[in-house]
């Protein structure tokens, strides 16, 4: 087919290599997921199953996709990093973005009766993305810090907005107009006086989101059955059907199980490479202080 009359039309393709040494963000989004989450019965404001299952996809792309550090999640978005040295793919965008795009949007069908057993998907959902390289672990820190910070408004906002809805009775346009130029503590006080609402008391899953990274996995030493203590979930609120499911394979495991024969040294040289299992965890801190990475000097490096 190579040789063919017809394959110069090949060189119209144009390579799309990523700048080398530089740190790949890589963020999706549901699309019109305003729609998709009223069709499907989403809690307002915050509906568990749908914030469960978009862990889950991540989960399952980092489980994939070993050069990604570290991943955040809220609403219908999660953004993913990956180490500024990675090769995947060569590094060429088309095929990274499109690929994670692709696993994360298969994976949260493929998950999504698993956390919505009673809801039937009406249509079938999907996910935009883009990757925007960043130089430095400054302005890694600092994406994070804006997507939690984005994470922390919205979520004040839409829990006024919801009391004001389903509890002070408003329609939803006089709910944003009762909202409308509030400051972030008029909308603390707000739900307060008016509902009894403590905001710092909400779940920490809410307020802040949720932050996926690998740590290693203690839990490999630990007793069988001991099936739960691997994983750090909101204790409020723990997630179903992800508690096991995610414990990743050694890194360097292959994903296919070629055929090879057996050279003298193999095995002592795989004992010597082997690294530890990892397992990708689900917290829901703070990433916008300085703490969670002087914690984690080598996160990013
Ligand atoms: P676009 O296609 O431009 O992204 P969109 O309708 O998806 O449009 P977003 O700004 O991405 O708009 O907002 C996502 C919307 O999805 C939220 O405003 C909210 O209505 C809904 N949503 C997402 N996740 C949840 C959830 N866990 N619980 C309740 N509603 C949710
Ligand atoms: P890449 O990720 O680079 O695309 P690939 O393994 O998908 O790698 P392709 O060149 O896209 O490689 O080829 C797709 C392969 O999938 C085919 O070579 C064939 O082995 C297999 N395949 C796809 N469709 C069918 C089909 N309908 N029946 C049998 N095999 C198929
Ligand atoms: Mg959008
Ligand atoms: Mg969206
Ligand atoms: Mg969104
Ligand atoms: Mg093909
Ligand atoms: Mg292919």
């Amino acid at each position: 087919m190579a040789g063919s009359r017809f394959a110069y039309v090949k060189n119209f393709e144009l390579p799309d290599r990523l700048l080398p040494g530089t740190f790949l963000v890589l963020r999706v989004d549901g699309h019109s997921f305003h729609r998709f989450s009223t069709e499907h019965g989403f809690s307002k404001p915050n509906d568990e199953r749908a914030l469960c299952l978009m862990d889950h996809a991540a989960r399952d792309v980092m489980d994939e996709f070993k050069d990604i550090v570290l991943g955040f999640g809220e609403s219908d978005e999660f953004s993913f990093v990956f180490r500024k040295s990675t090769s995947l793919y060569n590094r060429r965008h088309a095929k990274i973005l499109s690929t994670v795009t692709s696993l994360f949007t298969s994976s949260y069908l493929f998950r999504w009766s698993t956390h919505f057993p009673e809801t039937p998907l009406r249509y079938p959902p999907s996910f935009d993305g883009r990757i925007v390289l960043y130089p430095s672990e400054k302005e890694v820190q600092d994406y994070f810090a804006w997507r939690q910070a984005d994470t922390h408004a919205n979520n004040l906002y839409n829990t006024a907005f919801w009391a004001l809805v389903q509890r002070g009775n408003q329609t939803t346009t006089e709910a944003h107009a009762s909202l409308r130029g509030t400051m972030a503590s008029q909308k603390h006080e707000l739900l307060f006086s008016r509902f009894g609402i403590n905001y710092n008391d909400l779940p920490s899953r809410y307020r802040k989101g949720s932050v996926l990274l690998r740590e290693e996995d203690e839990a490999s030493a630990s007793l069988p059955g001991d099936d739960t203590s691997n994983v750090e979930q909101d204790q409020e609120h723990p997630c179903q059907g992800i508690h096991n499911a995610n414990v990743a394979a050694p890194d360097e495991a292959p994903r296919e199980t070629v055929p090879q024969i057996s050279k003298q040294g193999d095995a002592k040289r795989d004992r010597k490479t082997r690294v530890s299992p990892t397992i990708v965890k689900v917290l829901h801190c703070d990433i916008i202080r300085a703490d969670f990475w002087l914690a984690r000097p080598d996160l990013l490096s």
